[in-house]
């Protein structure tokens, strides 16, 4: 690890303003993703921006028929949360699979999403419920949120604030994951909300997290399993690695996906 600067603000603006100012500055959340990165010099920077302080990052509200979640709350937290197993059970649900007891103590919403790690579980969720990213600057779509291979469309300096869900009339997400480091191979998160569907696969694609569009179609017409008993995400755009294959993970895709409509549906 290289030397660097140590800010903790106590408030966003502080913030926004050390990340304009000090050259090669990155902001801390948990910390999960980011430290071992430096450990491993894969990332080095003059100054590290601790978000730690930050209240207005944090807190979990259910308003009317949208779960808003800060950018700093922890992957246990919304695991825990009484409002999240009301308004999205399946996120909270999503939560308490991600890696182990400390990741979870430890990391965050907003970072997951920084990150946009391409086997990352968040990621799929915000995709597959059509979720807002309120940032200290505007608000993104999450289908323009993420860019490629740990590529997002925010800006140097940029802050994630809060993360906008609205609720599903039912959802659920199912993952195939490495019994190593937990990350999905393969996962998929599905929701229906007033006769539109969304599918969002996560751990599988070469990219990162995309929409599966011929299963949403499939699964407007009929909200069945057997709907898409027979659709299979091309392989030519999935990931192949050593845990991995470009095609076990299309079969896997396919298979994560008629799971999480049956979860979806209350079969399991
Ligand atoms: C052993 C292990 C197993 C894991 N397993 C899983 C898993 O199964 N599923 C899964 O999804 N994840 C998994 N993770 C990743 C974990 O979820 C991390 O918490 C997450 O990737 C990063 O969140 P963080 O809060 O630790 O961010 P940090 O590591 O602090 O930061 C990550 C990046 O996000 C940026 N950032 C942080 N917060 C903000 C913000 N509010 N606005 C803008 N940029 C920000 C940082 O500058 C940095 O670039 C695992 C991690 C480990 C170490």
């Amino acid at each position: 690890m290289h030397a660097f600067d140590y800010h903790r603000p106590g408030t966003l603006k502080e913030a926004t303003a050390l990340l304009r100012k000090v050259p090669n500055a990155r902001a801390l959340a948990g910390g999960q993703s980011l430290v071992a990165a430096l450990k491993l010099r894969l990332a080095t920077v003059a100054a590290l921006v601790d978000l730690d302080a930050l209240r207005e990052l944090r807190g979990i509200r259910l308003e009317g028929a949208t779960l808003t979640v800060g950018a700093l709350t922890r992957h246990a937290e919304v695991a825990g949360s009484k409002d999240v197993a009301i308004g999205i059970p399946a996120l909270a649900r999503l939560a308490g699979a991600i890696g182990d007891r400390q990741v979870r103590n430890l990391g965050t919403l907003g970072g997951s999403l920084a990150n946009n790690d391409p086997a990352a579980d968040y990621p799929a969720a915000v995709l597959g419920l059509g979720a807002t990213i309120v940032t200290n600057r505007r608000e993104i779509a999450a289908d323009k949120f993420f860019g490629g291979l740990y590529e997002t469309t925010l800006k140097p300096g940029e802050l994630i604030v809060s993360v906008s869900f609205p609720l599903p009339k039912r959802a659920a997400y199912v993952k195939f994951r490495n019994p190593a480091s937990r990350f999905a191979l393969a996962g998929v998160f599905v929701s229906e909300s007033a006769g539109t569907v969304r599918v969002a696969v996560t751990g599988a694609g070469r990219d990162g997290v995309f929409r599966a569009r011929a299963m949403e179609k499939r699964l407007s017409e009929r909200f069945e399993p057997e709907s898409i008993a027979k659709v299979r995400v091309s392989p030519d755009a999935l990931a192949a690695d050593l845990h991995a294959g470009a095609e076990y993970r299309a079969h896997l895709v396919t298979v994560m996906a008629q799971r999480a409509v049956a979860a979806a549906l209350g079969g399991h």
